[in-house]
């Protein structure tokens, strides 16, 4: 395709979580045409609609494979960040848990448009599509899971465990491609469409420059859906974000923005592995025999350890149990997880893990280099807050505690990481040295920062941000469907703006 061969009403940079619904939402909204551009392949592949098929997805070519720079709290240690890379974005590479967060966790970000009675219809129209529903296959580790605490229908509004929602419809992946784009006629998709930076006309976004070298041009205006990650490296090569930092890349600063890129961060989460034969799923001699009849099984009924996501079951709860406000989260997962090394041992057993509701810690995102094929340096600033430590530490006693008091029957492990014996200083020193995270990746751009409560980058015109990055701070639980809702949201503003 030549230059300016091709012109939309609007650009959509990134077809994910939020990239899919906006795309749909603009065109149900008669905004104007829609074009999204996408730089991985298609979602229509076998491991993405199987929903144990993201074990295999994660560190594949549809995952953008980001690391941290060495995190100085955390053991100097370069933590992976998984990334989806194709239509559906992370949504195509996720566990499906489905949860809107806490509605106080709206509140708490005060800016009008955005508290809890602004975001629920939102999250109401996204629900009558995604259908979320619990996990009905679930295995029998993860249903004795749902008598581990409080209510089993579980929450992050109150202390709670059980079974949790997920985003699959008939044992396959549901998400926002296939619940919205997929389904919207008059969308283009171009995959394989690598964005490098905006064009300028003015401080109006008039389209966009591919890796490639190929231009696009939009009429009303661009929206960036590229992600935490993406979307702020987005703008720095195009000239926004911090003066000192884009001229030591020879980027010409357009408007100095320092805030770009700030205020990054995610749920930590350290994970306790438990072993034992006949307890969880596991490549244990024993269970040889339904992992070998595991792909006719799901092909044929959509049963079997292929049909599970993995993240069946968890609990949210307050870490020191002073109040009946969770402050952490576990996923439980009935499979065998390495704790190191290979993947792959012939023993079965199960995983929980604690992951902060509420990270203290704040870290940053800038440019490695001027070029887009480079990954930006990302630094979570995991535990720069020590208070996020003790609070995990806190959240690891309590949870053994609650596990122990779990009726699992016969087919209870014994922990073998960190193992039991690891308390006190030990269990801080081992979380730093282990510790990952939820894969929530949020702030680079929130709302009232370098972003309009509307979504419009601030200094420029008819450029809009919608994904994960406008999240001021990061909700209570797992982030799609807040993703998602942002999505939503956005269109509507969007298309108020240009009608
Ligand atoms: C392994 C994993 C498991 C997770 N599990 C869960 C879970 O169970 N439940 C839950 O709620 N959340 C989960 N999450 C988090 C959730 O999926 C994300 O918060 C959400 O998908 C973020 O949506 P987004 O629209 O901001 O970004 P994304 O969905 O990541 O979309 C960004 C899109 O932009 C594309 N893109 C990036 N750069 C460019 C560019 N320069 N040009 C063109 N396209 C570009 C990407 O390829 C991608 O398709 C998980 C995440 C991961 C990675």
């Amino acid at each position: 395709m030549g230059a300016h061969a091709m012109t939309s009403d609007f650009l959509i940079v990134g077809a994910g979580s939020a990239g899919c619904v906006m795309a749909s939402e603009l065109i149900r909204r008669q905004a104007g045409s829609v074009c999204v551009l996408e730089a991985g392949p298609s979602e229509r592949h076998p491991l993405v609609s199987m929903p144990f098929g993201l074990v295999w997805l994660m560190g594949s070519t549809r995952d953008w494979r980001f690391k941290t720079v060495p995190q100085k709290n955390a053991g100097n240690r370069e933590i992976t960040i998984p990334r989806g890379k194709m239509v559906g974005g992370s949504g195509s590479i996720n566990s499906m848990v489905w949860f809107r967060g806490r509605m106080a966790d709206f509140d708490s970000w005060d800016i009008d448009g955005w508290r809890g009675a602004d975001v629920s219809p939102a999250f109401d129209a996204l629900e009558a599509a995604i259908k979320p529903t619990r996990f009905d296959r679930a295995h029998p580790l993860s249903q004795a899971v749902q008598g581990m605490i409080g209510t089993n229908t579980p929450s992050p509004d109150c202390e709670s465990s059980g079974l949790f929602q997920h985003n699959m419809i008939r044992n396959k992946r549901h998400s926002s491609a296939t619940a919205y784009l997929r389904r919207t006629k008059h969308v283009k998709i171009l995959t394989g469409a690598h964005v490098d930076r905006l064009i300028w006309a003015g401080d109006r976004a008039a389209g966009v420059v591919l890796v490639d070298g190929r231009q696009l041009r939009a009429n009303k205006g661009v929206v960036l859906c590229a992600g935490s990650i993406a979307s702020p490296a987005i703008l720095m090569r195009s000239g926004l974000g911090d003066q000192s930092d884009l001229a030591a890349l020879n980027i010409d600063t357009r408007q100095d923005m320092p805030e770009i890129g700030q205020n990054l961060h995610d749920h930590p989460g350290i994970g306790l592995h438990f072993q034992g034969r006949g307890t969880g799923h596991g490549l244990e001699v024993r269970q040889w025999g339904k992992w070998a009849l595991s792909p006719l099984n799901y092909a044929l009924f959509g049963r079997g350890p292929l049909a599970s996501s993995t993240c069946e079951a968890g609990a949210f709860f307050n870490a020191r149990g002073d109040s009946a406000t969770p402050d952490v989260q576990t996923h439980f997962i009935p499979f065998y997880l390495a704790a190191s090394g290979s993947r792959y041992r012939m023993k079965s057993g199960y995983f929980a893990d604690v992951c902060l509701c509420h990270p203290k810690s704040r870290g940053s995102l800038r440019l490695a280099s001027a070029n887009a094929n480079a990954a930006p340096h990302i630094d979570l600033g995991l535990f720069n807050d020590e208070n996020d430590l003790d609070t995990m530490v806190h959240g690891v006693t309590r949870l053994r505690k609650l596990l122990h008091e779990t009726d699992f029957g016969a087919r209870r492990g014994a922990e073998f990481a960190p193992g039991e014996d690891v308390i006190g200083e030990y269990l801080k020193t081992y979380i730093r040295n282990h510790a990952g995270t939820a894969y929530h990746p949020v702030g680079t751009l929130r709302l009232s920062g370098p972003v309009t409560r509307q979504l419009r980058v601030k200094q420029t015109e008819r450029l809009w941000v919608a994904d994960a990055s406008i999240m001021p701070q990061v909700t209570s639980a797992n982030t799609n469907a807040p993703s998602m809702m942002i999505g939503w949201k956005g269109a509507e503003f969007i298309a108020r703006e240009v009608a």
